[in-house]
């Protein structure tokens, strides 16, 4: 098995305060704005993510279908035909007809 890269962390623009450090939003007034408690008014946050090397394996999956979604009132779960997973790792995509 592939072993895991290590991970590496850089300093991206805080989210919620889009890099400004002030943070305002329907609870302060007009002209008001708080110190972002993301970022503690720096304007900036870490990012910690593992580059990417090679796809990994599992030991726990014999089967491999396609997803249904992620969100519960529209689906989730298995749907289509099925491949094997040995067939996935050598190329092989599942189909969307079952
Ligand atoms: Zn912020």
């Amino acid at each position: 098995m592939a072993k895991s890269s290590r991970s590496k962390t850089i300093d991206v623009e805080c989210g919620p305060c889009k890099g400004t450090g002030i943070y305002k939003n329907f609870a302060e007034p007009d002209g008001v704005g708080v110190v972002c408690l993301n970022c503690n008014g720096s304007g900036k946050t870490k990012l910690t993510y593992r580059p990417f090397t090679v796809r990994k394996i599992r030991d726990d999956i014999k089967t491999v279908r396609l997803s249904a979604g992620s969100f519960i009132v529209t689906g989730i779960g298995p749907k289509g035909r099925s491949v094997s997973y040995k067939d996935f790792l050598s190329g092989k995509m599942p189909g969307k007809k079952r």
